[in-house]
């Protein structure tokens, strides 16, 4: 029985419109590598952004069935340990070969529940993808380490998985996150219960299937729904070692909080606030098309999107050609050809930001463009915002304090590429940040002083790939951001040391009476 409207469809044939869904079915939970129904009374209505019509229910799956997942992870994990790493590699090699050819049918899912438009949904896959592709390669990273440390005696070291551990995801990227954590888990050898965004899991649904297909052992990955509930069982749930969590801060902070004091180990993404800085030594197009693109793309629901514009000294003069770059940009329903920017993920979320943008003005900023009341005219019940530029932003506005996670620029002005600095510095986010110049010391100057964990040099979105790490700091990460996402240090993240002292003997090695004092091992 096909119980999600993501699963009822095939590699070649899935929505590519906003159009009312036939029939709508209620998403299943994953767990033994088995789609089934949730027994649950409660669930959570998931509306397509664009039409706010009904697309599917997300169940709030009850303490017994979430259990059964975890008991299902922790069935399959010492198998799934002892099964060779070159063995674990060839399935992982079949996962990337599935998603390369499920890829459109992803992007799909994702543009119907999540909003974005389909060239985006693409991307948003794509650096999903390239982090199972990363991961192919962690063999290599799992070597271990060895040294001969005294005479027949050697010290070698072991890099084991934790057991089960969590994922915990946001609506933002409903493919790119359940990848940052399926592939580097379990090709560590773990085995993992994924609770995606209850406002769009379909992608990962959809992920959930070619697990299976690519030949995962039942209960290497599950798939768990539910909004706080959910997350509060796994925060408890003593058999879950480790949780990735990546959202906002209010959510992040509390998950962090209690994962840790749970004793698990605990990696959280959090909020953002990035800032550009542009300096008039920047070549002025590749400035203003960066900035539109950033601000603007994903109508700015991006952890990375550049949502804070610093205009050093007479650049403030480009604010008309930027505004009228933003104002071409078409807003339409993700599955339009041509548009640039989809609707915002909820009623909510659009009144939100319409406050926000409204604070502004109350504060003496100016509104250079305004998206508020914007409709495109086939889809009038969407939750739509069009791109917005506030400018002569102060720090103590609330649009600027606060992250906006809408299709708005704020735009502050400054003297100095010094006061630029100290302003961004200010920022208690450190997520991402870039600039913008032609001159090297310049931008190197603004590199060796900048508070971010991110930095673009010309670059407005300066997301690592998977042979780095995502890298933010401060308010950006929870608990100093000791456990960044993917790369090495997600392997790490993912694997807990053994190391192992051995003696060989040889005749003269053999201990001859008790030694009662501390082994130097020399
Ligand atoms: P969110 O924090 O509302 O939700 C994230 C997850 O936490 C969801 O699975 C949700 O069910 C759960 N959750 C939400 N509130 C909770 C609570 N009070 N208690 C327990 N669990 C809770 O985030 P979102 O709105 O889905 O995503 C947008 C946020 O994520 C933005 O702040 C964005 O900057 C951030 N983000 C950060 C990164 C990064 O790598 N730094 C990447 C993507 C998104």
């Amino acid at each position: 029985r096909q119980l999600n409207p993501a699963l009822a469809t095939t590699a070649t044939s899935f929505p590519t419109t906003h159009d009312k869904v036939a029939k709508v079915e209620d998403t299943p939970m994953f767990v033994d590598n088995e789609f089934r129904p949730s027994s649950t009374s409660q669930f959570i209505d998931l509306h397509d952004p664009a039409t706010n019509n009904l697309v599917t229910r997300v169940p709030q799956m009850t303490a017994e069935e979430m259990t059964a997942a975890v008991d299902a992870a922790q069935r399959a994990f010492p198998g799934w340990r002892a099964t060779s790493v070159m063995a674990r590699q060839q399935i992982m090699f079949k996962f990337v070969a599935l998603i390369r050819e499920n890829w459109d049918r992803l992007a799909a899912s994702i543009t119907l529940e999540q909003g974005k438009t389909f060239p985006d949904a693409k991307g948003d896959v794509h650096r999903g993808l390239q982090v199972a592709e990363a991961a192919c390669g962690a063999p290599e990273l799992l070597k271990g380490e060895l040294l001969e440390v005294a005479r027949d005696m050697e010290t070698r070291t072991y890099r084991e998985p934790l057991g089960v551990v969590a994922a915990i995801c946001p609506f933002n990227f409903p493919a790119m996150i359940p990848l940052w954590c399926i592939p580097i888990a379990t090709i560590t050898g773990n085995t993992l219960v994924l609770k995606p965004s209850e406002r769009d899991p379909g992608a990962a649904m959809i992920l959930a299937e070619l697990v299976r297909e690519a030949g995962f052992p039942a209960g290497v990955v599950n798939v768990i729904h539910g909004a706080h509930k959910t997350v509060d069982f796994i925060l408890d749930e003593p058999r879950i070692r480790a949780v990735s969590f990546v959202g906002g801060n209010k959510a992040g902070e509390y998950i962090f909080s209690r994962g840790s004091a749970n004793g698990k180990r605990v990696q959280a993404n959090l909020g953002a606030k990035n800032h550009a800085a542009v300096l008039p030594d920047a070549n002025k197009n590749h400035f203003l098309n960066s900035v539109v693109g950033a601000a603007f793309g994903a109508a700015g629901q991006r952890c990375m999107a550049l949502s804070t514009l610093v205009m050093v000294g007479e650049t403030k003069e480009w604010l008309p050609e930027l505004a009228s770059l933003a104002a071409g940009l078409q807003v339409n329903g993700g599955f339009e050809p041509g548009a640039d920017l989809g609707p915002v993920i909820s009623p909510h979320s659009k009144a939100r930001i319409e406050d926000l943008i409204a604070s502004a003005e109350k504060e003496g900023a100016k509104i250079l463009l305004d998206g508020r009341g914007f409709k495109p005219e086939k889809y009038p019940d969407g939750n739509w915002v069009g791109p917005t530029i506030i400018t002569d932003v102060t720090p103590d506005m609330r649009c600027y304090r606060e992250e906006i996670f809408g299709p708005v620029l704020v735009c502050l002005n400054v003297a100095t590429l010094d006061e630029a600095v100290e302003l961004i510095n200010r920022n208690e986010y450190g997520n991402g940040t870039a600039i913008f110049t032609r001159s090297g010391p310049t931008a190197e100057t603004f590199r060796r002083n900048i508070e971010a964990g991110q930095v673009g040099v010309n670059v407005p979105i300066p997301v690592p790939l998977p042979m780095f790490s995502f890298t933010g700091n401060k308010a950006s990460v929870a608990g100093g951001g000791a456990n960044t996402f993917y790369g090495r240090p997600g392997i790490n993240f993912y694997t807990q040391l053994k190391t192992v002292t051995a003696l060989w003997q040889s005749a003269d090695a053999i201990s001859q009476k008790a030694d009662v004092s501390m082994p130097t091992m020399h």
